[in-house]
């Protein structure tokens, strides 16, 4: 369990658990190395940083020594650590678009005298009741405007979220930051979060609801009490997706080092290497065999359609043929609808037999009862405890086939 939560760390762990092993448990020795647009945002995020403080004290730092600041940050690290994912940008693309993202706030709000300052990059920490979970926040800017409503800001440097204002990770963290600052200044009711997209020259604005609030409590402590399921049962899978190729520990990810060895990127050596590539040939084994499958089945199916078609329009329910006989069984009976089939249909029965007293003829829903009920801990101690002793863990192997797209699926 960690000692406290951050929206990083949970945002971590739900968009790949296995990335949050590395990050807050492994923590494995790695060649430092940050990519061209993470480098971008923290530059950035230093100069509004120097440019805010400044204020505190009266003075308005000039947009010359702001952006001058900014250069200097870029001189800090050696290049060959910066990572350009995209191709067909460079290092320096990237300082240019960081220079003209801080010209042009700099241009719209100077002289920056809309309200008060009350932080910058601050850190604020709460505690989260039943169970107790401490939650740990970093504000880009907290401040008090001059119609008195304080604005808890964070700056972005990347792309807007398609959503807008009801993007979910701007309620999640924008919410986190809320219930940390309303913790620490409980007085403050009239507080607006407001996401600053320094690249569009756009801001996300929004006022959470209380009844938001104590939604978001309620899903901060069931992620949190996610990872501490995972860190007991040692179960952090792999989540790929886009982001990988932004992910500090690629190499090293279970997902991508066996094609990384294989093209020789990352070292394994001798008999390691060896069974790297016995490995790879029972893949390619294990895939024409499970593509012959899957065709297979398609074959079948469509004989079975032609069985039952040849069976009605003959008028007879046993086929037959050199090899042996086929027997085609059509009936007809009376079945209740699904949940897959009609969902409100199905609500609408379920409580009708439970009205009635026929509860005797509920299926147990054991998955739903683990998923949504045991692992969220909606339960007092006490029936927790209960439940435990019906718990079994169980190893679930799931092999999952990718195969290559055919150059003819391409057309
Ligand atoms: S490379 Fe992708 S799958 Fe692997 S740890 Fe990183 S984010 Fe997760």
């Amino acid at each position: 369990m960690l000692s406290s939560y951050s929206y990083s760390a949970l945002g971590t762990f739900q968009t790949c658990p296995r990335k949050f092993k590395f990050e807050y448990f492994e923590k494995p020795e790695i060649p430092k190395s940050i990519t061209a647009d993470a480098y971008m945002g923290n530059a950035v995020h230093r100069a509004l940083d120097v440019l805010y403080r400044a204020p505190l004290g009266g003075t308005v730092i000039p947009l010359e020594e702001i952006i001058r600041f900014y250069r200097a940050e870029w001189e800090k690290p050696d290049r060959k650590y910066i990572m350009v994912v995209n191709e067909y940008q460079t290092v320096d693309d990237y300082i240019e678009e960081g220079r003209k993202m801080l010209e042009e706030y700099y241009d719209k709000y100077k002289p920056f005298n809309l309200g008060k300052t009350i932080g910058t990059e601050m850190n604020v920490r709460f505690r989260l009741e039943n169970p107790p979970f401490n939650i740990k926040a970093k504000i880009d800017r907290l401040w008090k405007r001059n119609d008195n409503v304080i604005e808890i800001c964070d700056y972005k440097t990347g792309r807007m979220p398609q959503e807008g204002v009801n993007d979910r990770s701007f309620y999640q963290q924008m919410g986190l930051y809320q219930l940390a600052v309303q913790a620490k200044f409980p007085h403050w009711e009239d507080i607006e979060l407001v996401q600053y997209y320094l690249k569009f020259d756009e801001q996300i604005r929004r006022r959470l609801r209380a009844d938001e609030l104590d939604e978001l409590k309620e899903q901060i402590r069931v992620t949190i009490v996610e990872t501490i399921k995972a860190e007991q049962l040692d179960n952090f899978p792999t989540r790929e997706s886009g982001l990988c190729n932004y992910c500090e520990y690629y190499k090293l990810c279970p997902a991508k080092r066996h094609r990384l060895v294989l093209e020789e990127e990352e070292g394994a050596e001798g008999s390691e290497k060896t069974t790297f590539e016995n490995a790879a040939r029972r893949v390619d084994l294990f895939l024409t065999r499970h593509r012959q499958l899957g065709e297979l089945k398609a074959e079948i199916e469509a004989l079975k359609e032609d069985m039952v078609r040849f069976a009605r329009d003959l008028g007879i329910n046993k086929l037959t043929g050199s090899e042996g006989e086929v027997s085609v069984k059509i009936s007809r009976s009376e079945k209740f609808v699904t949940k897959t089939e009609d969902p409100q249909a199905f609500a609408e029965l379920t409580s009708l037999v439970r009205k009635i007293g026929f509860e005797e003829y509920f299926k147990l829903d054991e998955k739903a009862l683990m998923k949504e009920i045991y692992q969220k801990e909606r339960l007092t101690p006490e029936l927790l405890e209960t439940f435990k002793k019906y718990v079994v863990i169980k190893e679930d192997k799931r092999v999952t086939p990718h195969h290559n797209k055919k150059d003819d699926d391409d057309e």
